[in-house]
C-alpha cells in the first residue's frame, strides 16, 4: 500500500513517539491533522493536568509556548518539546513581570490572579493562576475583603469582575487579537441567520459578544455542553480550530463561526513537518531557570487543587 505524504509523516511521528516514550499534547485550537495525531487534545486545565501526571520521558507541546512552559514548571524532569519555537500568544506578550513588580507595589494588600495565558516569569509574581475553565470559581474562593490584580486579559477579567460581584478587581489592560476578531455585529448576524442555534461563548471575547451567549464556556466546557445539548446547531465564538472536534464528536450537529475571522497564527504555527522534526532532533526543548520555575509553580499547583 502507497502512503500519502502526511500519512507517511504520521506513522513516523507514531515510530518515534514509541521510541522516546513521547507523549503529544494538542490545544483544541491546533490544526485538524495536528489534533488527528495527538494523544491528547484539550484546553488549557485539561493539558496543564494530564501534563502533571504523565508517565512519558518527552511532552511534546502543540500548543503556545506558555502552555509548553506550564508543563515544563509542572515536569521538570520531562523533556518538553515546542515544535515551533517561535509561537508565543501575544495576549501573554502584553505583560511583563516588571511591571506587574509595578502594579504589586501600588497595591501592596492585592492578591495577584493570572491568567495561565501568561509568561513563567508573570506567574512567578502571582499568587493564583486560573483558566478560562475555572476563573469564576476560583476567584469566588478567595478572601472578599482582598483586592485583585487580574493579568492580563481584560476580558476574561471583566467577565469574572461581573460574574462574582466583586468590584475590587483592578483589570490588566491585555486581550487576545483573535477573539477580538469576534464583535457583537457578527454575533448578531450569525443569529438573525440561525436563529435556533445555541450561541457558545469564550469568556476572552469582550462583554458585549458575552451578553449575546446562551452559555459561556472554556473550549473543554463547549465540548461537554454540546455533547449533552439537545440543541442540533451552535454558533461558536471562539477561535476556529475548535470546530474540527465539534465536528468529528458531533457529527450530527452543525456548528457554525461566529467569526471566520477567528483564527490565532500562533496555535497554528506546528504542522506535521514540525512535529516530526522536533521529535527526530529532540530539538526546540523548553527550559525555565529553575528559581523562576519553583516560584511560578506555586500559583499553577494552587490552581490545581482548587479546580
Ligand atoms: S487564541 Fe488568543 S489567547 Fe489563545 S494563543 Fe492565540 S492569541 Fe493567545
Amino acid at each position: 500500500m502507497v502512503l500519502s505524504a502526511e500519512q507517511d509523516i504520521s506513522a513516523r511521528i507514531a515510530g518515534l513517539r514509541e521510541d522516546l516514550n513521547a507523549v503529544i499534547l494538542a490545544h483544541n485550537y491546533q490544526l485538524a491533522e495536528v489534533q488527528e495525531i495527538a494523544d491528547f487534545t484539550g484546553d488549557s486545565l485539561e493539558l496543564s493536568v494530564k501534563a502533571s501526571d504523565t508517565s512519558a520521558d518527552v511532552i511534546l507541546f502543540c500548543g503556545v509556548r506558555f502552555m509548553a512552559e506550564t508543563a515544563y514548571i509542572l515536569s521538570p524532569d520531562k523533556m518538553v518539546l515546542l515544535p515551533r519555537l517561535e509561537s508565543g500568544c501575544p495576549m501573554a506578550d502584553m505583560a511583563e513581570a516588571d511591571e506587574l513588580r509595578d502594579m504589586k507595589r501600588e497595591q501592596p494588600d492585592a492578591l495577584v490572579v493570572t491568567y495561565v495565558n501568561s509568561s513563567a516569569e508573570v506567574k512567578a509574581e502571582s499568587d493564583i493562576c486560573v483558566t478560562s475553565a475555572n476563573a469564576v470559581k476560583i476567584v469566588e474562593s478567595l478572601p472578599k475583603n482582598k483586592p485583585i490584580i487580574f493579568v492580563p486579559d481584560r476580558n476574561l477579567g471583566a467577565y469574572v469582575r461581573r460574574e462574582t460581584g466583586r468590584d475590587n478587581i483592578t483589570l490588566w489592560p491585555g486581550y487576545c487579537p483573535t477573539h477580538l476578531r469576534i464583535t457583537a455585529t457578527t454575533v448578531k448576524a450569525r443569529k438573525k441567520e440561525f436563529p435556533d442555534a445555541e450561541v457558545l461563548v469564550h469568556p476572552e471575547c469582550s462583554l458585549d459578544v458575552i451578553d449575546l451567549a446562551d452559555t459561556v464556556l472554556s473550549t473543554g466546557g463547549m465540548l461537554r455542553y454540546v455533547a449533552v445539548s439537545k440543541a442540533m446547531r451552535f454558533i461558536v465564538a471562539t477561535e476556529m480550530g475548535l470546530i474540527h472536534r465539534l465536528s468529528q464528536e458531533n457529527p450530527e450537529k452543525q456548528f457554525i463561526p461566529a467569526s471566520e475571522q477567528a483564527i490565532c497564527p500562533m496555535m497554528k504555527m506546528h504542522r506535521l513537518e514540525d512535529v516530526l522534526a522536533a521529535l527526530e532532533g529532540k530539538k526546540h526543548v523548553v527550559e525555565i531557570p529553575e528559581k523562576t520555575r519553583i516560584k511560578a509553580k506555586s500559583p499553577i499547583e494552587r490552581m490545581l487543587e482548587a479546580s
